[in-house]
C-alpha cells in the first residue's frame, strides 16, 4: 500500500516576487535522497471516489533531510492553475499531503566534474545535491552549475555561490542565447557528467546540443524514471 504522509506547513519564503518555498514539518519515518521528487498534494485530493488529479503535482525537494524540515520551492504566477491558486493561499499550519518520494538524480561520485544545468526553479532540485556534496565532497571532482532565467529572478544566491575551496562554480544567465554558449564550453570536458532539469523541451535541446559536442548518453542524468530515459537519451 502507497503511504500517504500529511504534514504541515511550518514556514513559507518569499524567495523571489513570484517564487516561494513552502518549508514542512518532517513526519518521523519519512525520509528521501538529494535530487528527490514527491507528490505534492492539497487538502481533499483523496476525498472522491478517485484522487483528484488537479490537486496533486510532482515536486522536487529542495531541502536534505538533515535541514529537519522538507522544502517545495515552486513559481506561482499571476495567471496560474487551480493547484497554485489554491497553494497561493496557504498558510503556515495548513495540511498538505506527500507521497511516492524517489529520487532519479543523486550525486554520482565517480571522481568526474559535475555540470548541474536548469532552467529557472529547476535550480531547486539541485540545491539539495550542492548541499550534500558540500557536506561530503568524496568522489566529485568539481560541480558547477548553469542556470538560465530570463525573469532574473534568481534562486539561493547564498548557496550557488562560486568558491575555490568548495571547487563549485555557479553562473546565472538571464537568456537562452548565453546559456547555449556556456553549454557549448561546459561540454568541451568530454569526461563531465551533465545533469539537466527544466521543461522537456528543455531537455530535448540541451541533450541535442551535448550530443552534437561529443557527449554521451551514459554521462546525462535527467530527472526522469528510469523506464522514460530512453524517449530522451537513445542515441
Ligand atoms: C520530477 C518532477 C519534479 C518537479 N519539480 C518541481 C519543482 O520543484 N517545482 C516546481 O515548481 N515544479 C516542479 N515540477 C513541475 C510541476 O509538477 C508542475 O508541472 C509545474 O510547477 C506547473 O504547475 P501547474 O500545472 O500547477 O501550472 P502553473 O505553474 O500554474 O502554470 C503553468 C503554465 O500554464 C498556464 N496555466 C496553467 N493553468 C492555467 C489556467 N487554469 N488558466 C490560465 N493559465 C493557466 C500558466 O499561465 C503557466 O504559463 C516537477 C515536475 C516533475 C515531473
Amino acid at each position: 500500500m502507497m503511504k500517504i504522509y500529511w504534514t504541515k506547513i511550518n514556514e513559507i519564503i518569499d524567495e523571489t516576487a513570484e517564487i516561494k518555498t513552502f518549508l514542512l514539518d518532517c513526519p518521523e519515518d519519512f525520509d528521501w535522497e538529494e535530487g528527490a521528487h514527491t507528490h505534492f498534494a492539497l487538502k481533499g485530493f483523496n476525498e472522491g471516489e478517485r484522487p483528484n488529479r488537479s490537486l496533486v503535482r510532482h515536486m522536487s525537494i529542495s531541502t536534505l533531510p538533515s535541514e529537519k524540515s522538507i522544502g517545495i520551492t515552486t513559481r506561482i504566477r499571476k495567471d496560474c492553475s487551480e493547484f497554485k491558486s489554491i497553494l497561493r493561499t496557504y498558510e503556515h499550519g495548513q495540511e498538505v499531503a506527500l507521497f511516492k518520494t524517489h529520487s532519479n538524480v543523486p550525486l554520482r561520485r565517480e571522481q568526474k566534474n559535475i555540470y548541474l544545468l536548469s532552467s529557472g526553479v529547476g535550480l531547486a532540485t539541485f540545491r539539495p545535491l550542492v548541499l550534500e556534496y558540500f557536506n561530503r565532497p568524496d568522489g566529485v571532482k568539481h560541480v558547477h552549475s548553469l542556470n538560465v532565467d530570463s525573469g532574473r529572478q534568481f534562486l539561493f544566491t547564498d548557496l550557488f555561490k562560486s568558491s575555490s575551496e568548495k571547487k563549485f562554480t555557479s553562473q546565472f544567465v538571464d537568456n537562452r542565447v548565453d546559456y547555449y554558449r556556456e553549454v557549448e564550453k561546459l561540454a568541451s570536458d568530454q569526461d563531465g557528467l551533465f545533469y539537466v532539469v527544466g521543461s522537456d523541451e528543455f531537455l530535448l535541446q540541451n541533450i541535442d546540443l551535448l550530443r552534437m559536442n561529443g557527449i554521451k548518453a551514459n554521462q546525462i542524468i535527467l530527472d526522469k524514471h528510469k523506464r522514460r530515459v530512453p524517449e530522451f537519451l537513445t542515441f
